[in-house]
């Protein structure tokens, strides 16, 4: 099991450091910088309260592992989750999730089996279009309830879009549409989800329960959550990292690792009988050819091409993967710093309309730099998500 989850934060590789002594700054330098009389410099020194520093990720170049791009499958205004019927047929559509398919794929998939139980289909023969995260948990649930489940996909783990998600929970770049009922929906879809990663915690899937610090007033895909879902959030006067003190918060989030998950979801299909066939498909027409009457269309970016909606826009995400190092925490600020079992992934870039999987290495050796940045205050970097 993982070793934050068990001990929360005591008992790892912490430091503590007067405060002065992590900044880098001799005390008076400190206050002087906050405008302290002579007086009340002294009554601080007096007080000075002793913080533990979390310890600070190793970026030396030896330490790169590689360098990532993956393209979200982004749909504006909102993703598609719906069921149609084509010429005697049942298709449900599941995609459109963006920045966080990973985190809503659970929730969807209960979504889709839902649609079909309302429907009237009883368990029958189903197709899959797609083997990412929202095909392979749709696949899993269908087999669950007694359907036949064959994943039609012309990619599987590890070379799809989930696999190169950073893996935090959060529904970071994801529409769900405008009204009150949508937002009630995508709730429920989201505590579904955290429910179910809650119940899978530890190495055999992947799933962590981490702190995810953040510089300043908390923002981002945090306030999107369903309130009370996550414990409260906590405040810092200062955070617990090296560098310039910052005022800011942390939230105990899931960290779910995308290279131990997904092999792991696909071995379970497997042995819940599921079926994958490599197929890719050109058009709509070719996804009726299928012998299957249920159909459900889990293809991410590719739903754009095949069911020809140009809502579907890629924006393309770049990443740093670092050696695994012992860092029990999240960090988004600067981009963001993942740090998972099988890399520290460094992120946080956002490119619309690019679809080039090849990483760009300037760009890559700027997430580097900024994320460095945070940390050491002599380089400059910029607050993201
Ligand atoms: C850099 C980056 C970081 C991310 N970080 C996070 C994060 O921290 N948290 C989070 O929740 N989400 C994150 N995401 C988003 C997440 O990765 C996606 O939302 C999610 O992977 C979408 O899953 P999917 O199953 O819908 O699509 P995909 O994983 O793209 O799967 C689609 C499947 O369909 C197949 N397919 C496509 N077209 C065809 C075709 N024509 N014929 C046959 N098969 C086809 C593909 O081969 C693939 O198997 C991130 C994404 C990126 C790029």
């Amino acid at each position: 099991m993982d070793r934050t989850t068990r001990n929360g934060h005591t008992g790892l590789t912490r430091r503590s450091f007067l405060l002065k002594a992590g900044c880098g700054l001799t005390g008076s330098a400190l206050l002087s910088g906050f405008g302290l009389s002579s007086a009340s410099r002294m009554l601080a020194q007096a007080t000075r309260p002793t913080i533990d520093l979390l310890p600070t990720p190793d970026f030396s170049r030896g330490q790169v592992l590689r360098y990532v791009a993956g393209i979200r499958p982004y749909r504006e205004k909102s993703i598609r989750l719906e069921l149609e019927r084509i010429d005697g047929r049942v298709l449900v559509h599941n995609y459109g999730h963006g920045g966080g398919g990973i985190t809503m794929a659970p929730g969807c998939a209960e979504e889709v089996v839902m649609m079909l139980v309302a429907a009237g289909i009883e368990p029958t023969d189903v197709a899959v279009l797609g083997g990412g995260i929202n095909g392979m948990t749709c696949a899993h649930d269908l087999l669950q309830r007694g359907h036949r489940v064959t994943v039609y996909s012309d990619k599987l783990t590890p070379h799809t879009t989930s696999d190169i998600a950073g893996g935090q929970f959060g529904p970071s770049f994801i529409r769900f549409g405008e009204s009150d009922e949508d937002m009630a929906r995508a709730e429920g879809m989201m505590i579904a989800s955290y429910r179910r990663y809650l119940r899978l915690l530890g190495d055999e899937w992947g799933v962590y329960e981490r702190d995810n610090y953040g510089v300043g007033a908390p923002r981002g895909s945090l306030s999107r959550l369903p309130y009370g879902l996550l414990p409260p959030v906590k405040r810092f006067d200062r955070l617990p990292f090296q560098g310039d003190p910052r005022p800011g918060y942390a939230y105990r989030t899931l960290l779910i690792t995308p290279p131990i998950y997904l092999p792991r979801l696909l071995k379970e299909i497997r042995s819940l009988g599921g079926r994958t066939v490599r197929r890719k498909f050109s058009s709509m027409r070719s996804v009726m050819k299928l012998r299957e009457k249920v159909i459900v269309n889990c293809l991410g970016l590719g739903a754009g091409k095949v069911m020809d909606d140009p809502t579907v826009i890629p924006f393309r995400g770049q990443l740093v993967h670092l050696k695994p190092q012992d860092l029990p925490y999240l960090l988004v600020s600067h981009g963001y710093i993942f740090p998972r079992p099988d890399a520290v992934v460094l992120g946080g870039t956002m490119e619309r309309g690019v679809t080039r999987t090849r990483p760009d290495k300037a760009t890559c050796e700027k997430i580097l730099k900024r994320s460095r940045s945070f940390f050491l205050p002599s380089e400059t970097g910029q607050d993201s998500e």
